[in-house]
């Protein structure tokens, strides 16, 4: 019998609507072992991180930031749930999570918050979004289980930037799936998770996608036959972003390493690294629309056999771009000054700042590298690296280019020589200039700067000279 894993976004569990395309979507895969995981309703995680910010800065009383969570959730429960008892039973659940989530609250607006209570915080719209996904399936009779992973999914101490442990948290998967999954639906909390103190904590954003696939790679164990597929609003990956590019095309397989790529380079439709454990166990994860259930058209991201032959029509897959700062880091003392870069991202690691792109010439003048454009980054990378004992000296200069935008071509390249030639030279016939430039040793992936005005035309014209827009 299959292992079939199933993650809903938080645009599946908006309302009674969604909740009728979720069953349908549940339905059609009755016969197998089900595990469904489930992300917060669409808005709640970020409420919740306002909430925490809110209480902390004491703008709000904590009860009146929950009144609209409570609201939300019953209102939502009372739309689905049709069977009294279980909507009682899941109505005393949203009130009890509440009260622990107002008396964390309270810590917070007495003492300030730590990234543990954010955390912990943060947890609590998976806990009520899955919560009703269970009652709402027993009302549907359906033998249903709910489980918090806060109990089996664990991650390294580090809060915030925590990574998960695959193999101890596979051991206690094991331990709790082995009786549960023979005979009912588990129902799962996403993204959350617990560190080995014991303490909640969570897998970063988008999250759940990742809860999904260290699921599948653990359960591997009890039966190889075993699928994962995570269901959005949108119908998977495409070769660009559509509101950039008209012409957009769905892309039906991509293997497991160029995902990776794209997660990793601005796509927002997957966590970053929620490949990496689908990958090692070789299991393919698909994309799927909930809107468009019955539709061929979705990604599935696997192994798929890589060659010259195979990728004669698409050496290039994809296109993605993000808004970024470029930060040159210049001056006389770095040449042939070892330490130099060591220095840069340790300053950045220090800070909490996420580098996505590095590059140095080997005259070794100046190192450039490349901050995404959010949350604050560039400005804390700024006061970062002015503040720091060693960069805030005269002898460097740092130039900071807050206008610019990071493309990342994505594909098998390395199997059709010419790819970066042509590329560089599409840019060149329409007077792009390139700032910079990064290709790394997967060559899977070359990463180029350019001037954020000319970001879009770059893409039509990357799309347009890799006829992209052609099935494969
Ligand atoms: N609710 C979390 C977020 O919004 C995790 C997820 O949706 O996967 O980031
Ligand atoms: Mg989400």
């Amino acid at each position: 019998m299959t292992i079939t894993i199933m993650k809903f976004g938080g645009s599946c569990l908006k309302d009674a609507g969604s909740f009728k395309k979720t069953l349908s979507a549940i339905k059609k895969f009755k016969n197998d072992k089900l595990v469904l995981v489930c992300s917060a309703l669409n808005g709640v995680t970020n409420y919740l991180l306002e909430t925490s910010l809110e209480i902390e800065n004491r703008t709000y009383k904590p009860e009146e930031r929950l009144a609209f969570l409570r609201n939300r959730h019953i209102e939502l429960a009372k739309n689905v749930i049709s069977n009294k008892k279980f909507l009682e039973q899941c109505i005393k659940f949203i009130e009890n999570s509440l009260e622990r989530l107002q008396n964390t609250l309270y810590g917070v607006y007495e003492i300030g918050s730590t990234t543990r209570s954010t955390d912990f915080i943060l947890s609590f719209g998976e806990r009520l979004s899955t919560y009703i996904l269970y009652e709402f399936l027993q009302s549907n009779n359906f033998k249903a289980e709910y489980k918090s992973a806060d109990k089996f999914i664990y991650t390294n101490i580090e809060y915030k930037n925590q990574l998960p442990l695959f193999e101890k948290s596979k051991e206690a998967i094991l331990e709790e799936f082995k009786e549960s999954i023979k005979d009912r639906i588990c129902v799962v909390t996403g993204y959350i998770s617990r560190n080995i103190r014991g303490n909640v904590t969570t897998l970063g954003r988008g999250g759940s996608d990742l809860t999904a696939t260290i699921l599948g790679y653990s359960l591997k164990d009890l039966d190889t036959d075993i699928k994962i597929i995570l269901w959005k609003d949108v119908p998977g990956l495409l070769t660009a972003n559509p509101k950039v590019e008209n012409k957009a095309r769905l892309i039906k397989t991509i293997s497991f390493e160029e995902a990776r790529e794209m997660a990793y380079f601005g796509s927002k439709v997957l966590h970053p690294l929620c490949i990496i454990p689908a990958q090692k166990a070789g299991i393919p994860i698909e994309l799927r629309n909930i809107n468009d259930q019955n539709s061929e058209m979705f990604t599935t991201i696997g192994n798929f056999r890589r060659g010259p032959e195979t990728h004669k029509l698409h050496p290039v897959k994809a296109i993605t771009s993000s808004n970024a700062a470029m930060i040159t880091v210049s001056g006389e003392a770095m040449v042939s000054l070892p330490g130099t870069a060591a220095r840069i991202f340790n300053v950045m690691g220090d800070n909490n700042i996420n580098v996505i792109m590095i590059s140095q010439s080997s005259s070794e003048n100046n190192i450039t590298f490349l901050v995404e454009d959010k949350e604050n980054e560039i400005s804390k990378a700024k006061t970062a690296l002015e503040n720091s004992e060693f960069f805030g000296k005269k002898f460097f200069d740092i130039k900071i280019d807050d206008n610019v935008s990071l493309i990342a071509v994505v594909g098998p390249m390395a199997y059709i020589p010419g790819i970066a030639g042509k590329l560089f030279s599409l840019m060149g016939e329409n007077k792009i200039n390139i700032r910079a430039i990064a290709q790394g040793s997967s060559e899977l992936n070359i990463s180029f700067v350019i001037d954020r005005d000319q970001c879009q035309k770059a893409i039509k014209i990357i799309h347009e000279g890799f006829e992209l827009y052609k099935e494969n």
